[in-house]
C-alpha cells in the first residue's frame, strides 16, 4: 500500500492540489494527514472540503483545534492568532464538524501519527535527537509520523536501545525502514515549508517496500499570495511563502 502523508496544509489550496496531483501520480491509495489543515493560508474551507473526502485517518493539529476554540489564542504569535480569528469566521458547519471530530491520535498496523508529538499530540515539538529520544521511548509502534515543525527531518533508533540519532532524510533520497530499528518521520509541510524551500514538501510512505520518501513539489506561490493578501489577512504570511520560512 502507498500512503500520501499531508501535514501543515495551513489553508494553502494551490500547494494542496499540487501534491495531491503529484501522490496519486505516485501510486498513493490513502492519506495521512498529519493536522493544521487551517491557519495562515486563505483557502481554510476549500482545504477542509478537500481533505475531509480523502480516504484515510487524519489527527488533529493545533491550528485546527484554535480555530474551532478548542485553544486559547494566547499561545499564538500575533499573525498566527490574527490568521485564526479570521480562519474560524470561515469554516463551514460541516467542515466544523469534521475537524471537532478529528483525534488526536491514530494509526494502526505498522505505523502511528499525531501532529506534534507522540508525548504531547497536539502541541508538543520534536526538533532535535533529545526530543527524538523521548518520542521513540513513547510511541507504541516502529514508525511514526510527525508534523507540526514544518521541517523534514527523520530519526531512529536500534530497538533495545535508548540511543536516537538523526539520519539523512531529504527529497530523492527515500528512508529504508529497517525491522531492526525505530523510527519517527516528518515529511515536512505542504501549505507553509520552513525550511528554506519554498516548494511544497510531502510525503509517500511504501508499506510493501518499507520505505518513506520525502516529495517536493512546485506549485503557484504567487497565486497563493495574491489571495492571501485579497482576504486582507497579514502580508508576512503571504512573503513567507516565498522564502520557504
Ligand atoms: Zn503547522
Amino acid at each position: 500500500m502507498r500512503y500520501g502523508i499531508l501535514s501543515d496544509i495551513h489553508g494553502n489550496l494551490e500547494a494542496l492540489e499540487a501534491v495531491l496531483e503529484r501522490l496519486e501520480a505516485a501510486g498513493a491509495s490513502q492519506y495521512l494527514c498529519l493536522g493544521d489543515i487551517v491557519g495562515y493560508g486563505a483557502d481554510p474551507d476549500a482545504c477542509c472540503s478537500r481533505v475531509r473526502l480523502l480516504p484515510g485517518p487524519k489527527v488533529i493539529g493545533n491550528h485546527d483545534l484554535a480555530a474551532i476554540g478548542g485553544l486559547d489564542l494566547k499561545w499564538f504569535h500575533e499573525m498566527a492568532a490574527e490568521s485564526l480569528r479570521w480562519t474560524g469566521a470561515q469554516l463551514a458547519p460541516a467542515n466544523r464538524q469534521f475537524l471537532r471530530e478529528l483525534p488526536e491520535r491514530a494509526g494502526g498496523g505498522s505505523f502511528e501519527m499525531v501532529h506534534g508529538s507522540p508525548q504531547e499530540p497536539v502541541t508538543g515539538y520534536l526538533v532535535d535527537e533529545y526530543d527524538a529520544r523521548v518520542a521513540l521511548e513513547m510511541q507504541a509502534e516502529p514508525l511514526c509520523f510527525v508534523g507540526h515543525t514544518h521541517v523534514p527531518a527523520a530519526f531512529a533508533r536500534p530497538a533495545g536501545s535508548l540511543r536516537a540519532a538523526a539520519v539523512e532524510f531529504r527529497s530523492g533520497q527515500p528512508l529504508r525502514i529497517r525491522p531492526d530499528f525505530v523510527y519517527n518521520v516528518n515529511c515536512g509541510s505542504v501549505g507553509q515549508p520552513r525550511d528554506g524551500d519554498p516548494r511544497a514538501a510531502c510525503g509517500l510512505y511504501d508499506s510493501d517496500d518499507g520505505t518513506v520518501e520525502c516529495l517536493r513539489v512546485p506549485y503557484d506561490v504567487g497565486r497563493a499570495q495574491a489571495k492571501i493578501r485579497a482576504a486582507g489577512l497579514p502580508s508576512g504570511l503571504a512573503e513567507r511563502l516565498a522564502q520557504g520560512r
